[in-house]
């Protein structure tokens, strides 16, 4: 059996010190920068990703090695210790020139101090490649705020667009507008046609929704068969407009081809000097909306 205290023999055969192999082994991107940005040590990982020797890499800056463009994060930590004598801890996006791919990785940076000075002389970095875990948190976050059905935000997203939207029309004393849409008699649509060709009117719906938004716009499906839509900056009369451009066009879209088709109600309405929050919005939109329902549906009311 081996004993461990002979565990450093058994690796100086590789030419290879127990410390650094633990360093190559220990499948993150380990180095050790002057502070000039000049690398002075590399792990093997490390330079595989950079296609280099250990040799070729000392004096070399992080410009030799990775795409200028996505840079600024390596370089903003780097800066950031030097100057703060502090350790860093950062989620840095970046490309590897010979690596090719965009990858995200936590860098964890800490100061090397001259040992008489105290200045900071340079750093020690260690890396670790994220880029699968960031993608799945980022898929989760889209999870957590779109709609199934029609990828539209869900309730909660909406109504914190709502709210910011809100917030912002009152510190920058600009238009704010909503809009809900109601589609008219669903629930016979569901009974006539089935629940899935129901499901497809649902998507119809929300797809003329989006080609009627611009970015600064946000629309999310609050109900079944219930949509709002925030417009940032703009008045009630250029809401009704969309509204109406919307009606219109669900209309006659392609799914709309029974001789009784199915028609849209939407409440519209813009911000009020009274109003003491977006719900404030909220509820005058459905007041509209209610009134639209009552005068005959298939139409868009403003107040
Ligand atoms: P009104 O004109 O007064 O709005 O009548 P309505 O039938 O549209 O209103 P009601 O609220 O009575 O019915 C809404 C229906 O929407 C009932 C429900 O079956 C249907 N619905 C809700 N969510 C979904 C869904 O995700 N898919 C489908 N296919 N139907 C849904
Ligand atoms: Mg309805
Ligand atoms: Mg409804």
């Amino acid at each position: 059996m081996i004993e461990l205290e002979h565990i450093d023999e058994i690796y100086s055969h590789d030419n290879f010190t127990l410390h650094e192999v633990v360093l190559n082994e220990i499948g993150s991107y380990v180095f050790v920068k002057n502070r000039q940005g000049e690398y002075l040590y590399a792990n093997q990982l490390t330079l595989e990703l950079f296609d280099t020797t250990l040799q070729s890499l000392k004096g070399k800056t992080d410009h030799s090695f990775f795409q200028p463009e996505l840079l600024e994060d390596i370089l903003k930590s780097d800066e950031m210790v030097f100057t703060s004598g502090q350790t860093v801890i950062n989620e840095e996006r970046t490309q590897a020139i010979p690596d090719g791919k965009v990858r995200i990785y936590r860098a964890i940076k800490k100061p090397i101090f001259h040992s008489t000075t105290k200045q900071v002389i340079g750093l020690i970095g260690v890396s670790t490649d994220i880029t699968d875990m960031v993608e799945m948190r980022e898929q989760l976050a889209l999870q957590a705020y779109t709609d199934e059905l029609t990828k539209l935000y869900n309730r909660r997203k909406i109504w914190q667009c709502f709210d910011s939207a809100y917030q912002r029309s009152q510190q920058d004393h600009s238009h704010l507008s909503c809009i809900i849409i109601d589609i008219d008699h669903f629930k016979q649509v569901n009974d006539t046609f089935g629940h899935d060709f129901g499901d497809n009117v649902l998507i119809e719906l929300a797809k003329t929704i989006n080609d009627n938004l611009t970015d600064n716009d946000h629309c999310g499906r609050i109900g079944g068969e219930e949509f709002l839509i925030v417009l940032d900056n703009m008045s009630g009369v250029h809401a009704l407009e969309i509204a109406e451009r919307i009606r219109y066009q669900f209309l006659n879209s392609p799914l709309n081809l029974s001789s009784d088709p199915f028609s849209l109600s939407c409440g519209v309405t813009q911000l009020s000097p009274d109003d003491q929050e977006c719900l404030d919005l909220y509820r005058r939109a459905d007041g509209a909306l209610y009134k639209a329902k009552h005068l005959g549906r298939n139409q868009s009311v403003l107040q």
